[in-house]
């Protein structure tokens, strides 16, 4: 394999030019995931049926479908929240372990028609709970910068994938930030879409008011290409957005409206939100994100200061409403319909109880327990209302800072990659860590986070940049403007 062939349009353009063939591109893939196994970033593997899929990719190839399906032949990592025929799906639960779905969720057919080969599926927090990865049944993800390291979470193993190029691009969703931060920790390009831009259907649903499909890959560019293939309307989510299909790779390699090639973000406004740069936040952080910032200068863009003052309060309001729905939609695991049930027990009851005792983990378990609580009867004003009230100033806060600026920038999390057991034994430290990337699921804006590191022991820093409702193309061309004049996102791990 060509040692440069990761992005996606050189992928396409080597595959239309029979230089590698789907199926090379997949066993290339498939031997580089299995060299890789102490990483634990995949939890299942089916070589056979990707291999499938690839030779059904070459005679789509052959017969030139690739000029108009950019995606075809290129292999893809999903998450495991995201239910798969032909591969178990098992959100990284115990619950699920062996679970196999009858159908594909709405964005494995959307990339499987489009003619991507999945290699597997990605090992992740349980149920999509974490920022680490050490929540899964499977064992933690090792981050592939520094394998001491947590690779982030929830979506840790679709970001180390990418970031260990055991798959081109990879799939994730996000919650709370589980995109946004594991590609900051591992050094990837991730996208969160506006909320309802991609169908939670098949998506093994976490609190289903946030929960949102994205991809990762290793630039802009090849995020932009996934999110194309990924998003879309689709009748079978209640809270699918009904808008037109649009291209989200329009912009790349423009300038903006009104700019020019030597400054193509000449106009561009940044609003740098006071309450994203102050205590708390690391300086290595800082210090590389004032460095990216100062390339945006050089792009053209401006800085404009602007204040988003409920930020603190997004990390209560999030554990309380995330749990809410988390403990609604886990009710489904009873050991009658999904998943595990107990070997032995008395009645339905002590089966339910068994089961559910035995198949969900701690954290799973201690959100249930906080989500019952706050919808209870006596609490429910006090807590789950109350935090609805506060979600809702959170979209206002936004609303007010997009007055003033065309894209938010900051970072996507206050630290680098912690160690591994590091912060496992605390769940507030843990929650305090997604200060940066919680409120902008509650308001349910698009969010991307760009590799600029490195900061502290040579761990990869995360840029986020955060656009207003439905605004991913501009936030992917602004991202491919700024790439194409840097290289941190071409930077991989030693030895990969
Ligand atoms: N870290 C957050 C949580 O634990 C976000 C997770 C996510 O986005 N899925 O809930």
């Amino acid at each position: 394999m060509e040692q440069d062939l990761i992005h996606l349009q050189d992928l396409r353009a080597a595959l239309d030019a029979k230089r590698v063939s789907s199926v090379e591109l997949t066993q290339h893939y498939l031997d580089r995931i299995a060299g890789a196994a102490d990483l634990n970033a995949f939890v299942h593997v089916n070589a056979e049926t990707s291999l499938a899929q690839a030779r059904a990719a070459d005679a789509r190839i052959a017969a030139g479908d690739g000029a108009n399906q950019p995606l075809l032949g290129i292999p893809v990592a999903h998450k495991d929240v995201f239910v798969t025929r032909g591969w178990h799906s098992t959100a990284g639960s115990r619950m699920l372990k062996g679970y196999d779905s009858p159908y594909d969720a709405a964005v494995v057919e959307r990339l499987s028609n489009a003619g991507m080969v999945t290699l597997g599926k990605t090992n992740m927090d349980e149920f999509a709970m974490g920022s680490s990865n050490e929540n899964s049944y499977y064992g933690p993800v090792k981050n592939p910068w520094d394998k001491l390291a947590v690779p982030g979470g929830s979506s840790g193993g679709s970001a180390a994938a990418v970031a260990a190029r055991l798959a081109p691009a990879a799939t994730g969703t996000d919650t709370g930030g589980s995109i946004r931060q594991p590609a900051a920790f591992c050094g990837v390009t991730g996208i969160k879409p506006t909320y309802g831009r991609v169908s939670r259907y098949g998506m093994i649903a976490f609190a289903s008011s946030l929960d949102q499909g994205g991809p990762f890959g290793h630039s802009a560019a090849d995020c932009a290409w996934m999110l194309n293939g990924m998003a879309g309307f689709d009748a079978r989510d209640s809270t699918s957005l009904e808008r037109a299909d649009e291209d989200f790779a329009r912009g790349l390699g423009k300038p903006l409206d009104g700019a020019t090639a030597d400054k193509p973000l000449a106009g561009l406004r940044i609003g740098l939100p006071a309450e994203y740069f102050g205590d708390g936040l690391d300086a290595d952080v800082r210090e590389s994100v004032d460095t990216a910032l100062a390339e945006f200068e050089k792009l053209g863009a401006v800085r404009v200061p602007v204040s988003l003052p409920k930020t603190e309060l997004s990390i209560p309001v999030y554990y309380v409403l995330a749990p809410a729905e988390a403990s609604s939609n886990l009710s489904r695991f009873d050991g009658v319909r999904f998943g595990h049930r107990a070997a032995e027990y008395r009645d339905l009851l002590d089966m339910y109880k068994k089961s559910r005792a035995e198949g969900f983990g701690t954290e799973v378990k201690r959100r249930i327990l906080v989500g019952t609580y706050v919808l209870s009867h006596g609490y429910y004003d006090a807590y789950y209302l109350q935090a609805q009230k506060i979600r809702r100033l959170i979209a206002q806060d936004f609303q007010n800072a997009f007055a003033q600026c065309d894209v938010i920038m900051g970072p996507v999390a206050p630290s680098v990659a912690w160690n591994l057991g590091e912060k496992s034994a605390d769940p507030v430290q843990m929650y305090l860590a997604d200060i940066y990337t919680l409120s902008v699921s509650l308001a349910g804006l698009p969010g991307m986070s760009l590799p600029v590191g490195p900061g502290r022991n040579a761990r990869p820093v995360g840029l986020q940049m955060i656009g207003n409702y439905f605004d991913e193309a501009r936030l992917l061309q602004v991202a491919d403007a700024f790439q194409r004049a840097t290289d941190w996102h071409k930077r991989a791990p030693a030895g990969v």
